[in-house]
């Protein structure tokens, strides 16, 4: 039986950066890591495409607050303890400068997750982190205030567990017989498949500013929108998928989608329509592409508004017109089923909310048993919001197992 101070579960992000910190705070402390993979890492490593989405440009604490569709609340408080800067900081203190994109998704300047990777496996080094890789955690008991943990690879016993497992059922089930309460796993951050003539031969096409809805519930969404060949993508599906997690589960994947392309009105559109027709009278409809329409989506919504390539202005008639504001407007789509969003993907669900005190990200029921990361029931949309939730846990409860030795 290995004895530690600290055992960590779980060598990713969350894992890795509580074990660091908390080895680098307490240096008598004897931390380690256990990882069921030959390697640690492996979710960064292929994050953000390979380049790592750190964190987000979001500096104010009520802001970030609101890429969470679980989470919001309870991360709050935590968001005042250590935030987007301090993670910014952090990397850079260890010689891993960030830089910024254009939407706010932040980097490692080296463009490189490889260059996390070998900051972690350094600084784990550095302060004596002993990391059991192999090490897959099979059950935890907790007998005379000392965690028992037995893993393929022999048994551990610590005074403190950080639970870093991820999105893993088989540690779920080990935490509910516990007593502890998990909340249902859906996948979240997906893209909508959808066989439409309208989208059909026109991958890459992209409206830069849509507004969606899907029918009879209340999810809706704004943002840009991205054709692709099979269905819908871009930041504006991605919100919806993580808003409507568990709601598009329910329905199977299956479900429909109303998109207003130029966000006006049906009647304001019709009405600007209707100028055109005026203006326009002797030219093709398919070739004046209106409203900053993409082309080659424009062609396909005048196609299916009952018109063909040659159709005038002038003999457009009132059935047609009013087609075409609808497809502009309010051009219905039908979901079926959904595929991965390479870049970044993540579940929803995990250890219920209520049960962790958000000061320590200590168990509520259990003392000196502490979460961090995608084990809990937080998960954000895209953009680097998902690691900065592992970073946050992570640093708080490092602090937490320090401070309460
Ligand atoms: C393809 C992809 C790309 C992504 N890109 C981004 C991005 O760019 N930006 C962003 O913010 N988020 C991104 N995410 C989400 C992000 O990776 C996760 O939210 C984050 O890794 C969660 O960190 P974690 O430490 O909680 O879990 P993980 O990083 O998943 O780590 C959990 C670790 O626990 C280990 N483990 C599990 N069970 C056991 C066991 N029984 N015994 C021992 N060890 C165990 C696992 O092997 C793993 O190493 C991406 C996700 C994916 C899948």
């Amino acid at each position: 039986m290995m004895q530690k101070d600290v055992i960590i579960i779980g060598g990713g992000a969350a894992g890795f950066f509580a074990a660091i910190n908390i080895a680098a705070q307490n240096p008598s402390l004897k931390v380690a890591i256990l990882e069921r993979g030959k390697e640690g890492l492996s979710k960064v490593k292929v994050s953000g495409g390979g380049r790592c989405n750190v964190t987000h440009a979001e500096f104010i604490p009520q802001e970030l607050v609101q890429n969470y569709p679980r989470g919001e609340k309870e991360l709050l408080g935590p968001f005042h303890q250590f935030m987007t800067g301090d993670t910014i900081a952090w990397f850079e203190k260890r010689g891993v400068p960030l830089k910024i994109e254009e939407d706010g998704r932040m980097f490692p300047v080296s463009n490189s997750s490889q260059t996390i990777i070998d900051c972690f496996l350094n600084e784990a080094e550095k302060h004596q982190v002993e990391v059991f890789y192999s090490h897959s955690v099979k059950s935890i008991s907790n007998e005379n205030d000392r965690f028992q943990i037995e893993t393929s690879q022999g048994r551990f016993s610590s005074k403190k567990v950080l639970v870093a497992t991820g999105s893993n059922p088989k540690i779920w089930n080990l935490l509910e017989n516990l007593g502890h309460t998990i909340s249902q796993p859906v996948p979240s951050l997906f893209t909508f498949n959808i066989t439409d003539e309208r989208i059909k031969d026109i991958p890459g096409v992209v409206a830069k500013n849509v507004e969606i809805k899907v029918l009879n519930t209340n999810l809706w969404s704004e943002g840009p929108l991205l054709i692709t060949h099979w269905g819908l993508s871009a930041p504006s599906i991605l919100k919806l998928s993580a808003y409507g997690a568990l709601e598009l589960a329910k329905r199977e994947y299956k479900f429909q989608i109303e998109v207003n392309f130029i966000k006006q009105s049906v009647e304001d559109c019709l009405e600007a329509l209707k100028a055109l027709k005026q203006d326009l009278a002797k030219k093709a409809v398919f070739k004046s592409t209106q409203f900053d329409v993409p082309k080659r989506l424009w062609h396909k919504l005048v196609l299916a508004s009952y018109m063909d390539e040659q159709t005038r202005w002038a003999d457009v008639n009132k059935m047609q017109l009013e087609a075409l504001a609808s497809q502009l407007t309010q051009a219905i789509f039908s979901v079926n089923g959904k595929s991965t969003f390479k870049e970044e993907f993540v579940t929803a669900g995990g250890v219920n909310l209520k049960e962790v005190n958000f000061k320590t990200f200590e168990s509520k029921y259990i003392k000196n048993l502490y979460f961090a990361g995608e084990v809990l029931n937080i998960d954000a949309v895209t953009g680097g919001f998902n690691f900065q939730n592992a970073w946050t846990g992570a640093y708080i409860a490092a602090k937490a197992i320090v401070n309460s030795q």
